[in-house]
């Protein structure tokens, strides 16, 4: 298998990186999701990439997306990633509420969400954990009851993130109260200025408050809300979850291959020169080549059959913890140093936050259950 750009991606990487250098400015390069004037920056920046044609590139023209290959947002993921350009604001919407439209959706609900997705001018958060369910997510209590045309939804959600920032919600609920586990479930859109919907939001360990707790108290959703069909909500959220693991590697390596070159440099800055500390550098910077050649067969299975496969769940896994032990490492090679923090302290906050992400879109137990039962066929475990 040859794993270089054809000529066409190369090209489309240099414009990629051409587009960035004349774009992102040093403000734009440090915004952090839930940290000062991220929401402010985090639109302008949105607004930029569509306007450059680079939000949805993989989405049907007719829509506002460029129709083009997977390898081409790979290769759009991994530059900005590089770049360390901020997300889309629109995260959610892009990655999972866009995609499960475009694969369950009616014809109107397509033509009335997705075109505002990439031009971030409404943004999206996803109401699936709850707190008796997170990684078990058939467990969800939240109730939508059908009355004249109208679900009536009642119920609570928790670590939602970018919930306070957003305009709509996609929605877990229970929908037959007899029901239990997968069945009985509805995928709605949720109106998140609705009446009854209070936003409460929850800060993390680093300080920042990026996700919330959504509680919803008689809150009226059209009918014609519904995602897929009413009591198939199980397999309409299976879309969302495999798009919210699937398409993520190349921006997670590109966001490691930073994070090595930055400890590299440490490493040289401190004149580090203990054997077993330079050791776990190199291994560090095996594990980043492990994980690029995983996301090479995550895209051959996407571009194969246009939905994401469960090496997905692979690279989540191997970013999330390499990017754990790898903040730990700086921290020890800065020793006492790590206790003040200079600059914006990017290695305190990243190893606080990357806890969260060994827990958010599946926790690394999770993951190894779905790798061992989808990935290696092993028998499964309940
Ligand atoms: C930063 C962040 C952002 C998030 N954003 C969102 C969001 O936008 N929307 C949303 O809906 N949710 C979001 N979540 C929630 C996330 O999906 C859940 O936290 C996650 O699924 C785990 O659920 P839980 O917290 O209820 O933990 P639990 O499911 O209660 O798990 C507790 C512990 O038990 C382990 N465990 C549970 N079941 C098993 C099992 N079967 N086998 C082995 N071990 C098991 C888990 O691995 C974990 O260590 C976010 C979480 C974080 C940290």
């Amino acid at each position: 298998m040859d794993l270089r750009d054809t000529p066409g991606e190369a090209a489309f990487r240099d414009e990629v990186k051409a587009w960035l250098d004349a774009n992102l400015s040093d403000e734009l390069r440090g915004a952090r999701y839930g940290a000062g004037r991220f929401e402010e920056l985090g639109r302008m920046w949105s607004r930029k990439l569509y306007e450059a044609g680079y939000a949805g590139l993989t989405w049907p023209k007719e829509y506002g997306g460029a129709g083009a290959p997977y390898s081409y947002q790979a290769i759009l993921l991994e530059e900005t990633a590089r770049a360390e350009a901020p997300q889309h604001i629109g995260v959610i919407g892009l990655g999972m509420a866009g995609p499960t439209i475009i694969a369950h959706g009616t014809e109107e609900q397509k033509q009335r969400y997705l075109p505002k997705i990439l031009s971030a001018e409404e943004i999206w958060c996803q109401g699936f954990s709850e707190p008796d369910a997170g990684s078990d997510l058939a467990s969800v209590r939240t109730r939508a009851d059908l009355r004249d045309g109208q679900f009536v939804v009642n119920g609570q959600k928790v670590w939602s993130s970018f919930a306070h920032l957003a305009e709509w919600c996609i929605l877990v609920t229970r929908s037959d109260p007899a029901s239990e586990r997968h069945k009985g479930l509805t995928y709605l859109i949720v109106d998140m200025h609705a009446p009854g919907v209070e936003v409460r939001p929850l800060r993390q360990m680093t300080g920042e408050a990026e996700f919330n707790e959504i509680f919803f108290t008689d809150v009226q959703v059209p009918q014609e809300n519904v995602v897929g069909e009413i009591g198939q909500g199980w397999s309409v959220a299976m879309t969302t979850l495999l798009h919210e693991r699937g398409t993520l590697g190349f921006a997670l390596t590109g966001v490691l291959d930073v994070a090595v070159r930055k400890l590299i440099a440490l490493v040289r800055e401190r004149g580090v020169d203990d054997p077993l500390l330079l050791d776990r550098v190199a291994q560090e910077w095996i594990e980043l080549q492990a994980l690029k050649f995983t996301n090479y067969r995550a895209l051959t299975q996407l571009i194969k059959t246009g939905i994401p496969g469960p090496e997905g769940s692979v690279a989540k896994l191997h970013w999330s913890e390499a990017n754990q032990r790898l903040t730990k490492l700086a921290l020890e090679i800065l020793g006492e140093d790590a206790q003040v923090v200079n600059g914006n302290g990017e290695w305190q906050h990243q190893q606080l936050r990357s806890r969260g992400n060994t827990i958010e879109a599946g926790t690394s137990e999770i993951l190894r259950s779905i790798i061992a039962e989808r990935v290696l066929d092993l028998p499964r475990s309940r």
